[in-house]
């Protein structure tokens, strides 16, 4: 997919909005703007009515029922609310200890960090293979039943992850610890219908899935929902785990953009976007410099969209403003863009701080073609060579 001139390989920081999402909204920005908690009148129920179909295409997308979802802003203030909202509501004291997978987002890390700090938990950071894959003699020593929850994501932003759910949840579950995920990048990876078998908190973003910005969402297993603590007090709206008024054009979006990713054709867009990435990468590797494949070498295990790899010698910066204005990637978590130090996810994998800065994430989607992939090796390649001969020169 180009925009405007631009070959965007970002997926995973963010999706272009769907336009059928942006046509199904755009009713609820105009005419359509009632209050959707005014019990009184006819603007208010039409609102409503909205956000309970979107409710029931966002459960319908993970396997649950309707009221288990709990509107957010996003994937940043769901793992809040799972964490937080857990932690502050265990008061019994019997379990004070809380597992999360080293390679997590930032979101739920610092997380971790007040819990310890602030609420006295027991935290332990899980230590992942290099494939970025949990080691299960690890999970298994570390969990017993002072754990409270552990938080193990779904599908990683990085480097594309794919943990193995059910045996996961097998584990925690069989100390009775609760199990989080953070499930922002997996709607778009995986087939997420049975998904809320295995987790008891999961979230969601919409602006990942092809949905607009600033909305989310929290699976919360219906007998946990009185063991949340909210973080937003006020008019006591979603049951009161969560108020404020609901932005019903957003909820709207992220319906519809839930209930595409749960039609019948997401398994072969799936399957293609993998078709094109291994394309993309065994072109990548084929380049004249040493490139070095970051995480899941298998296929499978892998998010079909992402590749991260490292130009072993370069700079990632240096790449990544060589390809401007041409082609849109990262260096891994949009999120920490502009702090210096390198990815923990790429530490956590083995990758020393080297490597790391040498790695760049791209990350194709819905609607890039074979084309453009080609024309982003074609820019790499040019790039590269620029660089080269910089340094010869110098
Ligand atoms: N978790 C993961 C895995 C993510 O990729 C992101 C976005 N980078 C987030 C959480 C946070 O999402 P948001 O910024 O939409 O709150």
């Amino acid at each position: 997919m180009k925009i405007g001139s631009t070959i965007y390989l970002d997926h995973q920081a963010t999706t272009p909005m769907d336009p059928r999402v942006l046509e199904k909204m755009q009713p609820h920005l105009e005419a359509e703007f009632g209050n959707p908690h005014s019990k009184d009148h006819a603007f208010g129920w039409k609102a409503s009515d909205a956000i309970d179909a979107s409710r029931s295409q966002i459960a319908s997308l993970l396997g649950s029922d309707p009221d288990e979802i709990v509107f957010t802003s996003g994937a940043t203030e769901s793992n809040n609310l799972a964490l937080l909202g857990l932690c502050r509501r265990n008061t019994d004291g019997r379990r004070n200890r809380i597992l999360l997978s080293s390679i997590e987002h930032k979101s739920v890390l610092a997380i971790g960090r007040v819990l310890q700090t602030q609420y006295q938990y027991d935290v332990q950071l899980l230590p992942v293979d290099d494939n970025g894959r949990i080691i299960v003699s690890e999970l298994e020593r570390l969990l017993d039943e002072k754990v409270l929850v552990a938080s193990i994501m779904a599908v990683n932003n990085e480097i594309g992850t794919i943990q193995d759910i059910p045996l996961i949840s097998r584990m925690i579950r069989g100390v009775g610890a609760v199990f989080h995920s953070d499930g922002a990048q997996a709607p778009l990876a995986i087939d997420v219908s049975t998904i809320t078998d295995y987790v008891d908190l999961f979230g969601l973003s919409s602006h990942k899935i092809y949905g607009p910005k600033g909305i989310g969402i929290l699976y919360i297993r219906r007998d946990l929902q009185n063991n949340i603590e909210p973080i937003i007090y006020g008019g006591g709206q979603q049951n009161g785990i969560r108020s404020g008024t609901l932005p019903v054009p957003l909820c709207v979006g992220m319906g519809i953009a839930a209930q595409i990713c749960n039609s019948p054709e997401a398994e072969d867009e799936r399957r293609q976007l993998e078709a094109i990435r291994n394309e993309f990468v065994k072109n990548l590797l084929s380049l004249p410099w040493e490139i070095i494949v970051n995480g899941p070498r298998e296929s499978a295990k892998r998010h079909p969209g992402n590749v991260n790899v490292c130009f072993k010698g370069f700079s990632a910066d240096d790449i990544l403003g060589g390809l401007q204005p041409h082609l849109a990637a990262s260096t891994g978590s949009a999120c920490t863009s502009g702090v210096t130090e390198p990815s923990h996810v790429l530490a956590a994998v083995g990758l020393t701080s080297l490597d790391a800065e040498a790695s760049i994430r791209f990350s194709l989607g819905r609607h890039t073609t074979q084309q453009c992939l080609d024309e982003a090796i074609a820019l790499i390649e040019a790039v590269l060579r620029r660089s080269q001969n910089l340094c010869v020169a110098r």
